[in-house]
């Protein structure tokens, strides 16, 4: 791809062509662009639906990229989002629209930070960019409290940037360490599964994650209760977890879905098996999203139900237990517990991977 828009714009430019790049307004519609460029309506009229559906909605502050000669549009390049463009040119006088991906550019950057004042304001006034704080925080927050973080603490982030017409698009964290008198951490991107980990190859974010949603309160926990509809003292082998329907549901962990359908008051339940004896149940969901199957091997993150008000239920909530070698557990406790650490072959990719990654960014291998 990259390519291609070389061989096309390195003769153009040699010919004097004019290059506009316009930033979309909110105000702005495909239409008024059609007209201002004096390109026909039918462009538009031409497109397959879904097509129309996107140019009606694009994304606000985006560049456009517009080529022309005497003030002829030769070339447009409109972006529909984060992956996809628009791509219109103009054959002798036809008008030829594709939907071709996006290119960005990619750097690899590094910063060496000394933490003075606040951490968000110490990596931006170095990077320049806002959101590789919280994206640090994020690789570390199992390890750091960052809001009692010491001053002085040194940090040192490699990062990708990816940009498009010298604007900063994404950037993901390659390698951080943050060092100071009581710790010296250390975080790797392992590009073999999308995780971070530690020089001896242990992940940085515990195995499961604190919680399957984003929740608003705990309305039950895990012990003996008297049952709210059964009127009876019973075992609650989980916690409930209040939020408004539809909310999204995350796999707690990577595993394989070993069951999705109804149990009664439970309602429907999806099941997941994990690795050290681990299943967890999602219990209550009001739907599982398209596609979901037994059988299928989920991520830790990826959603797998939506809050509901199934079963026997008395309001919206989810029913979330974790069973361990055929035990159902307290959910609460298994999160520092149990950590990943990379084994066998995924480890042996690790390191080659790491070593030479430290080689190439003059890391001293500690
Ligand atoms: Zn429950």
């Amino acid at each position: 791809m990259k390519k291609f828009l070389l061989i096309l714009l390195v003769p153009i430019f040699a010919l004097a062509y004019k290059v506009d790049i316009k930033t979309w307004g909110h105000k702005d519609t495909f239409y008024d662009f059609l007209k201002n460029n004096s390109l026909p309506v039918s462009i538009y009229y031409n497109l397959p639906s879904n097509l129309k559906r996107k140019v009606r909605r694009l994304p606000i502050g985006e560049k456009i990229f517009i080529l022309k000669d005497n003030n002829i549009l030769k070339q447009a390049l409109i972006p529909l989002n984060s992956k996809e463009q628009l791509q219109i040119i103009n054959n002798n006088g036809k008008y030829i629209t594709k939907v071709v991906p996006i290119i960005y550019d990619t750097e690899i950057k590094s910063a060496d930070i000394t933490l003075n004042n606040y951490l968000s304001y110490d990596i931006y006034k170095t990077t320049g960019i806002r959101k590789l704080s919280s994206k640090l925080i994020n690789i570390f927050s199992d390890k750091i409290n960052f809001r009692h973080i010491p001053k002085n603490t040194k940090i040192k982030i490699i990062y990708e940037e990816k940009t498009r017409f010298g604007e900063v698009k994404d950037v993901k964290i390659l390698y951080a360490n943050i060092k100071n008198k009581q710790f010296n951490y250390q975080a790797f991107y392992n590009p073999y599964d999308g995780r971070y980990y530690d020089e001896k190859a242990r992940s940085l974010r515990g195995m499961f994650l604190p919680a399957p949603l984003h929740y608003k309160r705990i309305s039950s926990y895990f012990g003996r209760r008297f049952h709210p509809i059964l009127h009876k003292w019973r075992m609650h082998d989980g916690i409930d977890y209040v939020n408004r329907i539809g909310t999204p549901i995350h796999s707690v962990a990577d595993g394989k879905i070993i069951y999705k359908g109804w149990v009664r008051g439970y309602g429907r339940v999806v099941k997941i098996k994990h690795a050290n004896g681990y299943i967890t149940l999602y219990g209550h969901l009001h739907g599982w999203p398209r596609g979901l199957r037994i059988g299928q091997w989920v991520r830790q993150g990826q959603v797998i139900g939506y809050l509901g008000n199934s079963g026997l239920s008395t309001g919206p909530h989810l029913h979330f237990g974790v069973m361990h070698y055929g035990h159902w557990i307290n959910p609460l406790r298994i999160r520092k517990s149990a950590k990943i650490t990379l084994w066998g072959k995924r480890r042996k990719q690790f390191f080659s991977y790491i070593k030479k990654f430290e080689n190439e960014y003059q890391l001293a291998s500690k």
